[in-house]
């Protein structure tokens, strides 16, 4: 029997990475809303590796925070280790990630969720999404709580008709023994939408107190911390440490031995898994050279015993995970706290959804994160703040925001996902953006923060803030290129000292800056006039000067991009209609309906000539 619960202007099912950012941005746009999960002591669970952040996704979550979105100020918030991956290598592809503790993640999510004015969080299940003229105009839930909306946001990650499989074992099942969402499984297939199945995994939790440390290496966390989110000024301590251990031959012939009982090898998994996080039998079959993989215990959080065993993920029956388990050096007593398994699940065919992550078959009808096809907690919660900021765009009759991938990782990954689509779970990587070195992690305030201040999601005060720090960094690029160094002892020690090419002249500071083996610090002992400035303007500084060439190549390429991309195509185009297209290229632009020349050329499928006959349709000479 359902009752009328009350009108919303958007419905929010899940509130996991994705659902919270969409949530939060409605109602911080001022929109009433209201957001469900199945298990209000699950909102925020970080069902996999208790880490935000990591290669490509740090760059993510930065990007998140620079538009006001929630992730990078709870990550500060909650964090017990911090790390810069790749800090050996170019800017381009330093990549924070840090250790979060689980429990105190989701309950600062939830308590923020609970204080947002405007924001209402239920526990409850969605069973339906109701429609009128086709269009979105309610949602129900499993208790008969008709809720009448204008808008609705699925996010509801790896629980779609999900089953959890360890060894013969395969029950409906969400992750962390939650429920399965089902009924809203069917409704979406009655609505006509194209679902398929993919698949993840985790590894098993371990209680540290059976574990033998001083077999294993420390991992320690940066001397020097930086925070995922820019307005983060109080000092990050690291709390907890990580250690490295290793499989080893047994480990591998138990594997090998047991890979009959193995659901990804007898056909009970039909789902499709990240090839990017791939369980340990398959790095066993599929690196059968490799004598040992590298395993990380990773810690859960502080008032935990519990620890992650990254590397180690499986389905394979418990009695086998116990036995390769005890095989790694320092796990020979280990005690498993959660088993290792792998999860099903339904998700949406991202093709299906325009760059503003809203149906193209449902007006009204958005998706976010693991739903689209993505996996991650990072790839989720930037889809939720997209979805969560168009659908409360389109409920006030504004422009929407799109993101494009010559802006930065989040354009990147959503392009990617509607344009492109996926055949796994998509993940974040550094390696698929054309401008990696113009879309550092650093400087995602400068590419972000006008656009989200335009649309009235940051304050006045943060905008005035971030181009502050810009003009200080141009200020002091043009001092330095105004600023000269005399020829000394001193100056041509420090050269030497770098094997740096000795002066024997004066020499322009910017000049030196310039120079692989020396940093902006190492020149302030020569430079009388220098400013104090801050931490974060040096570096900006620093990568500007060193990097100018190749930054402006790539700001280049970026013009050309942007003039395509400003060739809007008519979403209501007949390209059957259009002689001269190739039959494949009229099939592929009639279903992504691409927004754009830009996106158009960017459909696997349609060929540069393609291209030029839609130029000429749209009356370019
Ligand atoms: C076992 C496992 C292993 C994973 N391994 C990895 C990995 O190795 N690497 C990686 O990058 N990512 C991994 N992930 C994925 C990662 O957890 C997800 O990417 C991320 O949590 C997705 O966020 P989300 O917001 O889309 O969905 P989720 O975090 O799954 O949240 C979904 C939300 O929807 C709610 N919900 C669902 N159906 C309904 C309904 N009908 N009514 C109301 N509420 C509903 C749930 O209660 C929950 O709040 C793994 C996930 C699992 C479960």
């Amino acid at each position: 029997m359902q009752y009328f619960a009350g009108s919303y202007d958007l419905a929010v099912i899940g509130a996991g990475h994705a659902g919270i950012e969409a949530a939060l941005a409605a109602a911080r746009m001022g929109l009433k809303t209201v957001i469900f999960t199945i298990n209000l002591d699950a909102v925020g669970n970080l069902p996999c590796n208790p880490a935000i952040g990591g290669t490509g996704k740090g760059h993510l979550v930065r990007e998140l925070g620079a538009l006001g979105g929630e992730m990078a100020r709870a990550a500060d918030a909650c964090c017990i280790q911090y790390r810069m991956l790749n800090r050996g290598k170019g800017p381009a592809v330093h990549s924070l990630r840090a250790q979060a503790d689980r429990r105190r993640y989701q309950e600062h999510m939830k308590h923020v969720l609970e204080q947002e004015e405007n924001l209402f969080l239920k526990q409850a299940t969605v069973t339906e999404i109701l429609t009128e003229n086709g269009a979105v105009s309610g949602v129900v839930t499993q208790l008969g709580a008709k809720y009448e909306v204008k808008a609705c946001v699925i996010a509801a990650g790896t629980y779609l008709d999900s089953t959890v499989i360890t060894g013969e074992s395969v029950i409906p099942s969400g992750p962390d023994g939650l429920r399965s969402s089902t009924e809203l499984t069917g409704c979406l297939r009655k609505l006509g939408l194209e679902l398929r199945r993919f698949k993840t995994g985790t590894p098993p939790r371990i209680n540290a107190r059976s574990v033998d440390f001083s077999k294993m290496e420390l991992q320690a966390g940066d001397e020097e911390i930086e925070p995922f989110s820019f307005t983060t000024v109080e000092p990050l301590q690291n709390q907890a440490v990580c250690y490295l251990c290793y499989t080893n031959e047994r480990t591998h012939e138990i594997i090998r031995a047991n890979l009959d009982r193995s659901p990804m090898y007898d056909g009970s998994i039909t789902g499709v898994g990240p090839r990017y996080c791939p369980s340990i039998e398959t790095k066993i079959v599929r690196f059968a050279d490799k004598s040992r993989h590298q395993l990380f215990l990773e810690p859960c959080g502080l008032d935990s015993n519990e620890l992650y065993l990254q590397g180690f993920s499986s389905s394979l029956p418990e009695d086998v995970q116990v036995e390769m388990l005890h095989t790694v050096e320092g796990l020979e007593h280990a005690e498993i706290l959660r088993p290792a398994y792998a999860i099903e699940y339904e998700c949406i065919n991202p093709t299906e959804l325009y760059a503003t992550l809203e149906s193209k078959k449902i007006p009204g009808l958005y998706g976010a994160g693991q739903f689209n096809g993505s996996s991650g907690y990072e790839e989720a919660a930037v889809q939720g703040y997209v979805a969560g900021v168009n659908a409360a765009l389109k409920i006030l009759g504004r422009e929407p925001l799109i993101l494009r991938r010559d802006q930065g990782y989040i354009g990147t990954l959503i392009d990617d996902l509607v344009t492109k689509g996926t055949e796994e779970p998509y993940r974040i990587m550094t390696s698929r953006s054309e401008y990696r070195l113009l879309h550092r992690q650093d400087n995602a305030d400068q590419r972000l923060c006008e656009i989200a201040y335009s649309y009235g999601l940051i304050s006045r005060e943060r905008i005035e803030a971030v181009r502050e720090k810009y003009r200080l960094v141009d200020r002091e690029i043009h001092r330095l290129e105004g600023c000269g160094v005399a020829a000394s002892e001193a100056l041509n020690q420090l050269l030497s000292q770098r094997q740096s090419a000795t002066v024997s002249s004066s020499a322009r500071m910017v000049d030196l800056l310039r120079r692989p083996e020396l940093h902006y610090e190492d020149l302030a002992p020569f430079d009388v006039d220098r400013p104090v400035l801050p931490r974060e303007v040096c570096k900006q500084v620093e990568i500007r000067v060193k990097y100018e060439g190749y930054l402006a190549r790539q700001e280049k390429q970026i013009a050309d991009f942007a003039k395509a991309e400003a060739r809007r195509l008519p979403t209501d185009t007949d390209y059957h209609a259009i002689s001269g297209l190739r039959l494949e290229a009229r099939q592929k632009l009639s279903q992504i309906r691409p927004l754009s020349i830009g996106q158009a050329g960017r459909i696997s499928g349609v060929s540069p000539s393609d291209i030029a006959v839609l130029l000429i349709y749209l009356g370019d000479k």
